[in-house]
């Protein structure tokens, strides 16, 4: 079983009860029996270990072609136990347009930890390279980021880092393994937002670790078992199931985002479109060497005929909302939105522009999707 899509469905291989169930039960059990004091058991208590959640660990591991996945309760919490295994006086480089929730977590929770930061363009290697210190551990990054798509090497920055002795940690909630596999470019530790791609629907809050390296995955474990943020059986369940459609999902999106943006370019009414799938846009090449894609998300600007508020206020089948990756269409407003804690002047130094779009395109029908953009845009026009 080696082709992508027969895994999605079918690993791991399960073997539940001898009940013949095609797919794994919800353990809601807390606590497990032991046969008596001293025996070695799988499962204790579920905190520690549950059946469902360890199926779907396993799942990602496989996936993510690592051998130990380990899942939490959100993306955050998942951020969070991958930086736990860090301590005080540490070091990390990271890159300088993650995620808002991380640089949050950085900044305002692990600083008091004791841990200092430097974040980096991380598509630059000569400025990784100068912000490395004696103390430096670990350089952390999305390959795609958000919302402006802008690609960094996995291969090249895990390279740098293996020279130095350092981890490289990847978020790859934006690709999912079907697009990108970090652990197999020098990646040693990757993370998900679970919440998006992998699950697909908007119904579950979830994260992921995964990673190869069996002292690694200690450290983790470690950290999961004592802070305790696990995902619960029932989002386990759930979130199994969402990963096993992850393929035609993602097929479909590119194909949706490939033809909206064919149609926007020949609208007149943009000016510029972020997004790394075409070979007319920029990170393309780049991006090409390490991914199958570039996923199901993309941002642009309109020209000044538009008023960038009124579209995404007109839009019906695109909802107004954050979050992405899932099978709706979803837009924002960065600058008002997903990234509104930053200041205009941050914004505008990390290239988010007050009316920059960014669309999370879901897998209705092109046609629908194109027909709403057209109305909006035409209400928009000024
Ligand atoms: C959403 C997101 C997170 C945080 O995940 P939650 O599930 O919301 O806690 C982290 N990284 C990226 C790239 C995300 O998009």
């Amino acid at each position: 079983m080696t082709e992508f899509n027969t895994k999605l469905v079918h690993q791991p291989v399960q073997h539940d009860n001898n009940t013949g169930a095609v797919t794994v039960p919800i353990y809601k059990a807390t606590t497990f029996k032991y046969p008596a004091v001293g025996a070695q058991v799988k499962d204790d208590y579920s905190r520690s270990g549950n059946p469902t959640r360890r199926a779907v660990e396993e799942q990602l591991a496989t996936l993510e072609e690592g051998n130990y996945g380990f899942c939490f309760s959100s993306g955050m919490a998942a951020i969070h136990a991958a930086l736990a295994i860090f301590k005080k006086g540490d070091h990390l480089i990271v890159g300088d347009q993650i995620y808002g929730g991380t640089f949050r977590l950085l900044h305002e929770f692990f600083k008091r930890w004791g841990l200092t930061i430097t974040a980096v363009d991380t598509r630059d290697l000569s400025a990784i390279e100068k912000a490395i210190q004696p103390n430096t551990k670990a350089i952390y990054f999305e390959p795609v980021t958000n919302p402006l798509l802008q690609v960094s090497s996995i291969s090249r920055v895990s390279q740098l880092a293996h020279q130095y002795n350092l981890l490289t940690i990847v978020d790859n909630t934006f690709l999912s393994p079907y697009l990108l596999r970090p652990l197999n470019l020098g990646a040693d530790i990757v993370i998900h937002s679970a919440t998006k791609y992998l699950s697909g629907h908007s119904d579950i809050s979830a994260g992921a670790v995964v990673v190869r390296d069996q002292s690694l995955a200690e450290r983790v474990y470690f950290i999961q078992n004592a802070l305790g943020a696990v995902l619960s059986p029932e989002d386990s369940n759930e979130l199994a199931r969402g990963i096993k459609t992850l393929g035609i999902r993602l097929e479909r999106q590119m194909e949706n985002v490939k033809r909206i943006i064919h149609y926007l370019q020949e609208s007149n009414a943009v000016q510029k479109i972020y997004y790394p799938g075409l070979a007319d846009l920029p990170g393309y090449q780049e991006l090409r060497k390490e991914a199958r894609g570039a996923g199901g998300v993309f941002s642009f600007e309109l020209t000044e005929q538009v008023n960038p508020s009124e579209f995404v206020n007109h839009l019906q089948l695109f909802k107004l909302a954050v979050s992405l990756g899932a099978v709706e269409s979803l837009v924002e407003l960065p600058s008002k939105m997903s990234h509104a804690e930053l200041t205009l002047e941050e914004q505008l130094a990390a290239g988010i522009k007050p009316g920059l779009i960014r669309m999370s395109v879901g897998i209705e029908d092109y046609r629908d999707q194109i027909i709403d953009i057209q109305q909006a845009l035409e209400k928009a026009h000024n």
